[in-house]
């Protein structure tokens, strides 16, 4: 997990992977369906992305690219 920062509330700090469905649905599909499973799996697997564990937006960006300095210098101003 990289350091990151949040666009919607200046979130500074770890992101939270968020994923998509459940994994007891993933578990029932794979014991019960197996290719319905696989599809599952893949689907959370491919929807799964960095989020801002304060506001829970998708919005948050890594500190080290040119994009995530300027906003950090932006909300560290007076
Ligand atoms: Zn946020």
């Amino acid at each position: 997990m990289a350091n990151v920062i949040c666009k919607e509330c200046g979130y500074v700090g770890k992101s939270k992977k968020i994923t998509k469905g459940s994994i007891f649905i993933e578990i029932i599909l794979w014991l019960f369906f197996l290719i319905p499973g696989l599809i599952y799996s893949i689907w959370r697997l491919t929807t799964r992305c960095d989020s801002c564990p304060k506001c829970k937006h998708k919005t948050v960006i890594p500190i080290d690219s040119p994009i995530g300095e300027k906003l950090l210098a932006d909300i560290q101003k007076p």
